[in-house]
């Protein structure tokens, strides 16, 4: 592929940046063969420095599409602050149509109703988060000071998946429940339920939390392109998507920071409409 030939000709490792070269985009405004970010994939930016660039990526590739973003996050309070840089940058094309949900997750319902008439989302973040605290003169990851004072996991749901592979091995989990005669979704259980495949994987990690954090994403990710080709192929005029997903790093009395972990652009309603600009 030439792609593949920019990357040589470049001589650079193709791990090393974003292959995005005017192969890739005959609709785009490149003009030749070039790289339009020098961002490292699980490099660790400022939320600011991050959003940015991949802005500008998804305008230099596609200055025929303005951006409405979609997010798909955790809940927790500690990923309040990003939002603001967040809506900062992509914001101001009216708004960011936001669904948290404990651990991040990815639902039908909410898909539906984002790529609707009057929301129109077409750049899509699914974002994770991992909390990062010094105890002692050491790093301890998964872990931060609530705002009650408290140290707990973070991110708990993640957590708390973890001890049940670790103590419930062989558990069916279930995606509802009924507790006080209430039949409700059950977010953990609907998170196991995409993770229990990876449970192994997982637990056998030096660090099973940044292990759940990376394969959550990836879990989340897929999924959501999976559905995303599905709304392609019922209206065509959607078309094209951007996926890209973030990790965030919180930390207690100083700023977050972002890794970008994916970054992709759904061309059409099959499962090789794709273009993956991340490697
Ligand atoms: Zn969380």
């Amino acid at each position: 592929m030439e792609i593949e030939a920019t990357c040589d000709f470049f001589s650079r490792k193709k791990s090393d940046f974003y292959r995005l070269c005017y192969n890739a985009f005959p609709g785009g405004a490149m003009k030749e063969p070039c790289f339009i970010s020098d961002i490292k994939k699980n490099q660790r930016y400022s939320a600011g420095k991050l959003f940015s660039e991949v802005h500008k990526i998804i305008r230099v590739c596609r200055p025929d599409i303005t951006p409405y973003v979609a997010l798909f996050g955790c809940s927790d309070e500690v990923n309040a602050a990003t939002d603001s840089v967040r809506f900062n940058i992509f914001g101001k094309y009216g708004g960011v149509f936001t669904t948290r949900t404990i651990g991040s997750q990815i639902f039908f319902h909410q898909i539906q109703v984002g790529v609707s008439r009057g929301h129109h989302s077409n750049v899509f973040e699914v974002n994770v988060h991992i909390g990062e605290m010094e105890e002692h003169g050491k790093i301890i990851v998964g872990e931060l000071i609530g705002r009650d004072g408290v140290k707990r996991h973070c991110c708990g749901a993640l957590a708390h998946i973890i001890e049940d592979f670790q103590n419930m091995p062989d558990e069916k989990p279930s995606i509802s429940q009924s507790i006080d005669g209430e039949v409700y979704l059950d977010f953990l259980g609907t998170l196991k339920w995409r993770l229990k495949p990876h449970q192994q994987e997982i637990l056998a990690a030096p660090i099973p939390i940044l292990a759940i954090t990376h394969k959550n994403l990836e879990v989340q990710i897929n999924e959501l392109i999976r559905q995303l080709h599905k709304v392609i192929a019922k209206d065509s005029t959607l078309a094209p998507m951007f996926v890209y997903g973030t990790i965030s790093y919180n930390h207690i009395g100083r700023d977050d920071e972002e890794s970008l972990e994916h970054l992709s652009l759904i061309t059409g309603p099959n499962k090789d409409d794709m273009e993956y600009l991340i490697c």
